[in-house]
């Protein structure tokens, strides 16, 4: 898929190939209809690395921030969208964020969604939304999570549920390719959704 265009009305459902950082926003902004500023670029830049085009992007938007008249998404929000496609201001065409940015950049503060839940939750948040948004309750899963997080290896934290949700076609392609994975960690939010959808596709 990746690389392909996607349409704002296959956002739902390709959700379930995003890694927790993304579904938490992208849980947050069907909750609050509304989402902070760098939680707007980073979800935003990432749906972009799907194939959201900028028209795409702003029917997205417009439907996801519904508790604004449309008076208020023009002058409040539609000009950072196409700033983030690189068609306002400088004209830099934004590329999304990595891990390593996601996890260094901007700290998320009080109402702020964006970041790396596996470093910037407290434990029993982190082993809600696991719950809740991934459907992780596995014991095990959930301890080696801890053990990752406390050794601030939160990239592996990620992997390690990645792991777990692709457990069967991981083993099939395991299983097809002579018992080597050859598979290297995600680095990269776009890159686990590349993974995951091309597994289960
Ligand atoms: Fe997102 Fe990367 Fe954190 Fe995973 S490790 S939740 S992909 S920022």
């Amino acid at each position: 898929l990746s690389g392909d265009a996607i349409s704002a009305a296959q956002i739902d459902g390709l959700s379930v190939h995003f890694p927790l950082c993304m579904r938490n926003l992208h849980t947050a902004v069907r909750r609050d209809k509304h989402l902070k500023h760098f939680g707007r670029l980073q979800y935003g830049l990432f749906l972009k690395g799907l194939g959201l085009s900028i028209d795409e992007a702003i029917v997205f938007w417009r439907q996801a921030f519904s508790k604004f008249t449309d008076d208020q998404f023009n002058k409040e929000y539609r000009y950072n969208i196409r700033h983030s496609y690189g068609l306002q201001g400088a004209g830099r065409n934004y590329k999304p964020y990595s891990c390593q940015q996601i996890l260094m950049e901007h700290p998320p503060g009080t109402g702020d969604n964006h970041g790396c839940p596996y470093r910037h939750f407290s434990p029993d948040n982190l082993n809600m939304v696991l719950g809740s948004i991934m459907g992780v309750e596995d014991r095990s899963v959930l301890q080696g999570v801890k053990q990752d997080v406390g050794a601030k290896k939160f990239h592996l934290a990620c992997n390690r549920v990645f792991e777990h949700l692709h457990e069967k076609e991981l083993k099939r392609e395991k299983d097809a390719n002579g018992g080597s994975s050859g598979r290297e960690t995600i680095i990269h939010p776009n890159e686990y959704f590349d993974r995951s959808w091309s597994l289960k596709n």
